[in-house]
């Protein structure tokens, strides 16, 4: 079986068809996303579209929490607060019911998916650094919790003697590790932050037991020609070609 993980994608349509269209040449078995399917970019319902009918397990983002007003934007910057203003005027009634009835966190037998951190999910805390990490381990308990929220891809892992391990690597075999777990962030489809602005995403090989970092190029000017005709900030406008 192969999942495949995605998240942040932030209302960038070209970077999510890109995306789905390299999952689907994979025949990947099960796509989940975790969560800020929207804010920043210029496609906020037709990225709710798409995804809702390709993900059947979609998780709740902070950005999608704050048009929904559970979350006040008061520790967004200036540019994400604008954002998530325009956002919120677009959305149709249909896209707010979606985004609505979206759940925090969820397990299957070896994994755990949520958007922040699996320690109190809806603080919407950052994991940055290993002491982060190594505090964050003692709250799952499956193999696996994949995160987003940073944007960054990276791979932390805790072994058996409780040594932890930090990869960049975009390819992890674990088909001989014991019993070790891992938390890792599959990075951002729509605004990747790791000075690559390639999308990224990752795939989850439960047989062959090996977890692949994928980036995939997108139509990076058209998004940001739409993002200029909706007078979104430059800022943002200007990140995606630098990927940070
Ligand atoms: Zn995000």
């Amino acid at each position: 079986m192969r999942t495949a993980i995605i998240s942040d994608i932030h209302a960038n349509l070209e970077a999510l068809s890109a995306v789905l269209y390299d999952i689907e040449s994979l025949n990947i078995d099960k796509v989940i996303c975790l969560g800020d399917v929207i804010g920043y970019g210029p496609n906020p319902n037709e990225c709710i579209q798409l995804i809702s009918t390709k993900c059947p397990i979609i998780l709740l983002g902070n950005h999608d929490a704050a048009v929904l007003d559970t979350l006040s934007t008061q520790n967004f910057n200036i540019n994400a607060k604008r954002a998530i203003e325009w956002s919120t005027k677009q959305l149709t009634p249909d896209s707010k019911t979606f985004l609505e009835n979206l759940p925090m966190i969820h397990v299957d037998e070896e994994k755990t998916y949520v958007h922040s951190t699996p320690y109190e999910p809806k603080m919407w805390y950052y994991i940055t650094s290993v002491e982060e990490a190594a505090f964050n381990f003692q709250f799952f308990s499956t193999k696996f919790c994949f995160v987003g929220h940073t944007h960054i891809p990276i791979m932390i892992s805790i072994d058996e003697s409780q040594q932890i391990n930090v990869s960049q690597e975009n390819f992890l075999d674990y088909s001989n590790d014991g019993d070790t777990h891992y938390l890792i962030n599959v990075g951002s489809v729509g605004q990747p932050r790791d000075r690559n602005p390639q999308a990224s995403y990752g795939v989850l090989d439960s047989e062959a037991k090996t977890l692949t970092i994928r980036r995939i190029d997108y139509d990076i000017e058209k998004c940001q020609e739409k993002m200029r005709k909706h007078r979104l900030p430059e800022f943002l406008i200007s990140r995606l070609a630098d990927g940070k």
